[in-house]
């Protein structure tokens, strides 16, 4: 059964060194592929097309746009066909695959959705012991009306597969699987406190332990 990407905005970076070029591009024509893989290439070579005339305006005679880093920050994935309701509600998941090392949430994006690995492993970039394996949920940030992401956190493997899901439409389809990830990720939330309260505890050690010595 064909995907379609809905409402596509991808922004795209150019990785040239010293290059400030970065632009946000909505896919606004009607993206189909078999599957959502497929779409995302697609999409992302209209997103990746569209930038290079904007980006080639300005710094063409210096270098070119060639393979410049490109992220979906918003859209859905819709199974041509589907039933679209009329008031546009958000959908209450959808997933992205991620390669190791790559973004999976922005620090300081507006974060709206909570995510689940659902293949692979992902870690917070400030504190890469804190990882997040098989099942795990993080992007508590979501839970607080208009917040934004607080760290990065990125992919642990290749492959690696996230589940977003948008809260408040979820607890209205499926009501458990919401509760059980609202638990999970304050859960989640508190070992980061705990974390954070006992590297605090070992810092004062130690400056305690140096000014007994001083
Ligand atoms: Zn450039």
């Amino acid at each position: 059964m064909p995907y379609q990407l809905k409402n596509g905005v991808f922004l795209v970076r150019c990785r040239y060194p010293g290059c400030a070029f970065a632009t946000q591009v909505t896919t606004e024509q009607k993206i189909m592929a078999m599957t959502e893989e497929d779409v995302e290439r697609e999409a992302k070579n209209l997103a990746k097309d569209i930038s290079m005339t904007k980006h080639d305006a300005i710094y063409g005679t210096k270098h070119t746009l060639r393979n410049p880093e490109i992220r979906r920050v918003s859209g859905t994935y819709q199974l041509i066909g589907q039933h679209e309701s009329p008031d546009q509600k958000p959908e209450a998941v959808f997933y992205r695959d991620f390669d190791k090392g790559e973004i999976i949430l922005k620090e300081g994006e507006a974060a709206t959705t909570l995510c689940e690995v659902v293949r692979g492993s992902a870690f917070a970039e400030r504190n890469a012991g804190h990882r997040y394996g098989l099942g795990a949920c993080f992007g508590a940030s979501a839970l607080l009306a208009n917040h934004s992401r607080t760290c990065n956190v990125l992919a642990g493997s290749n492959g690696t597969r996230i589940a977003f899901y948008n809260l408040i439409a979820l607890s209205k389809k499926n009501p458990k699987k919401a509760s059980r990830l609202f638990q999970e990720v304050m859960d989640d939330t508190l070992r980061v406190i705990q974390d954070l309260e006992s590297s605090i505890d070992t810092t004062r050690q130690v400056i305690d332990t140096q000014s007994v010595r001083g």
